[in-house]
């Protein structure tokens, strides 16, 4: 499969009606303020400098704002200048992300004619309470209004899902993912609330009017939420923001489930699990062996081990393995689980993620008594 590439164009703030008052676009991405036609232009040129590939894998994305809130002029100034780079095969669509409440068909009319093939929704939430106490500005029926339409249009949709925000809570968060499902996206982005400095929730927060999700509950959540997107076949495309150079400014995380490598800890959690599974498939109908081999593909290695080693130690404790080892198998597919025991070179049971997300619906209880998220 050949790579993809996105030639981010970052626009702070621009079209926006309000600041929402978990954002702060200038601290979460680096702040080189709204780029004019010519900047834009240059930006494409030195990314396309850079990017050894066709065009057919490359997108220019447009985000940190509400694209379709901007004057329409600026729009159009910025669509029609990259109109040269799709036209010649060096770039093949245009991402943008906006507001539920700032599409329509004329919007979309628009979009459409300038090659904008997916956009992405900054839904947040399906709970009014939710959208309410975080000043969003639209309910939930704008979110299923807007969704609809993109998608009858023909673009590719993504939405975008918060947890932590004020009112919110797991089953709340349960919700919003089965409503989002609903909606067929093409893919999704889960992101944790974070108290940054210069919002309101930094005003609420010190006010002790709020408080943040801690690390294991934002990891916990995610995982069930991650695993229903997969179960419908919907990319997460990305879970926890970027840890980009101005995030991690110090003074700008004021507080929160932030962690460089959000999305890996939710994944090695998931993978956690399966093991765990699988492991206890085997103790079924066998003698629990002393010593496991797990297989699994391996661009998934990492997940499997998990950080500083903590799931093998976790797996060695918990079924009281002498020793564990982690194979790759070069004809799994990503996200599989397999077991072998002594030095066998083959595994005798192999579970696949929807196999693995079957089983937890029948809702048969891991034997190895999974303990609540616990990186620290
Ligand atoms: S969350 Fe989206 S709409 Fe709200 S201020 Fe940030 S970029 Fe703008």
């Amino acid at each position: 499969m050949k790579p993809h590439y996105n030639i981010p164009v970052f626009i702070p703030h621009l079209g926006c009606p309000f600041q929402c008052i978990f954002c702060n676009q200038n601290k979460i991405a680096s702040n080189r303020g709204i780029p004019a036609r010519a900047e834009l232009i240059t930006s494409i040129n030195e990314h396309l400098d850079t990017i050894r590939t066709s065009g057919d894998n490359i997108e220019l994305a447009f985000f940190g704002g509400s694209f379709t809130a901007i004057d329409r002029k600026l729009q159009e100034e910025y669509l029609s200048a990259v109109q040269p780079y799709l036209k010649s095969g060096q770039i093949s669509s245009i991402r943008i992300s906006t507001r539920p409440d700032y599409i329509d068909n004329n919007i979309l009319q628009f979009l459409l004619s300038y090659g904008v093939k997916t956009i992405e929704l900054g839904v947040q939430s399906f709970s009014d309470e939710v959208l309410k106490a975080s000043c969003r500005g639209y309910s939930c029926s704008d979110v299923f209004k807007a969704s609809r339409l993109i998608k009858s249009f023909g673009f590719k949709l993504g939405i975008q899902l918060m947890i932590g925000l004020p009112g919110d809570n797991h089953a709340f968060d349960m919700e919003s993912t089965r409503q989002a499902i609903t909606l067929a996206p093409d893919m999704a982005r889960i992101y944790p609330t974070l108290v940054i400095a210069g919002t309101a929730l930094h005003r609420l927060f010190e006010r002790q009017k709020y408080k943040p999700l801690d690390l294991s509950e934002a990891v916990t959540t995610c995982k069930e939420m991650f695993l229903q997107f997969q179960q419908h076949d919907i990319a997460v495309i990305r879970m926890g923001l970027h840890p980009g150079e101005e995030l991690l400014s110090p003074g700008n995380i004021i507080a929160g489930p932030f962690h460089p490598a959000f999305g890996e800890l939710v994944e090695q959690e998931v993978f956690k699990e399966q093991a765990c599974r699988v492991i206890a498939k085997y103790n079924e109908d066998n003698e629990s062996s002393g010593q496991l081999i797990l297989f699994v593909h391996k661009q998934d290695m990492s997940k499997m081990i998990g950080h500083q080693k903590n799931n093998l130690l976790y797996l060695k404790n918990q079924c009281q393995l002498r020793d564990i080892k982690i194979k790759t198998n070069p004809v799994y597919e990503r996200d599989t689980v397999g077991l072998a025991v002594g030095n066998e070179s083959e595994p005798l049971f192999t579970l696949t993620r929807k196999e693995f997300i079957e089983l937890r619906k029948g809702n048969q209880a891991c034997p190895t008594h999974l303990p609540e998220f616990s990186f620290f």
